[in-house]
């Protein structure tokens, strides 16, 4: 589905439809039948850790798949965990065709990630509605937060993490921790995936707004992002950066009194989540 500017139908809220996918229950089962063909290149993982798997694009998905498969999106994410994490069973990341407005997930009854080749256009599609000046390094970073968002649910399902909170703030908190850790290319991602919250926040219909979704609402997202580049920023060497995400509006002053000791908590958090399943040390 492709990004109506005020004209078309409010676009549901990204916490929303992805509740929606879980509900429909997709088409997980059809993984390994009717959803296309798998990447002859891809086999199925035997060991553990995460692999990658592309599945052959229906309708007008192929450039989606093109995009994704042309900047390894999903293979440096594995990449990346693979090196972090000691993962001794195997989560498959497949890129596939999903139903119209069926987002991202994990299943851990097949311990895969689903990305679904239409968010990304969809995404993008919000990025060029918006004028941005690189909607597809842009549609790149929401796509990269997003692989780690869903790796965190791996992670935690595959390693029995324990937590307190909702497990879909923990898992924001490790997408925004392993992206702070790359440099201008994460914060980079990290902040595309706040704008991205934005634009959802702004085109949902505030009566859809639901107190039970497991999911914290888009715009509280947005700020959370927002607060941990600005706690993760320098004083001294990031002073620009961290004036831009303080507009009292998305992030306001109050907020970013807290940033750095939230940044730290969720660093220190994951440390010590993932400190017996680390390889980085
Ligand atoms: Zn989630």
């Amino acid at each position: 589905m492709l990004h109506h500017a005020g004209t078309g139908p409010r676009t549901p809220a990204r916490a929303r439809r992805a509740r929606a996918l879980v509900a429909a229950g997709v088409c997980t089962a059809a993984l390994a039948t009717g959803c296309g063909t798998q990447s002859q290149a891809a086999a199925p993982p035997t060991r553990g850790g995460l692999s990658v798997s592309y599945q052959a694009p229906r309708g007008g998905d192929a450039d989606e798949r093109a995009f994704l498969r042309g900047r390894g999106l999903p293979e440096k994410v594995a990449a990346d965990l693979n090196k972090a994490v000691r993962l001794p069973e195997p989560v498959e990341i497949v890129g596939r065709s999903c139903k119209k407005d069926d987002i991202p997930e994990y299943d851990p009854a097949g311990g895969r990630i689903v990305l679904c080749y239409g968010f990304i256009g969809e995404v993008r599609s919000m990025f060029e509605a918006d004028g941005d000046a690189d909607p597809a390094g842009r549609t790149a970073g929401v796509v990269t937060e997003t692989l780690y968002h869903e790796a965190a649910h791996a992670l935690i399902d595959k390693l029995n993490l324990p937590f307190t909170g909702r497990e879909e703030d923990v898992a924001d908190q490790f997408a925004a921790y392993r992206l702070l850790r790359q440099g201008e290319a994460g914060r980079a991602a990290l902040l595309a995936a706040a704008d991205n919250y934005d634009q959802y926040a702004r085109e949902s219909d505030p009566a859809d707004a639901d107190p039970s979704d497991e999911h914290a609402p888009d715009a509280v997202r947005s700020a959370n992002y927002r607060c941990y580049l600005y706690g993760s920023a320098p004083r001294r060497d990031r002073a620009r950066e961290r004036r831009s995400l303080v507009d009292g509006k998305r992030l306001t002053k109050e907020r970013a009194e807290l940033c750095e000791e939230e940044h730290r908590d969720l660093r220190r958090g994951w440390d010590q989540l993932l400190a017996s399943h680390t390889n980085d040390r």
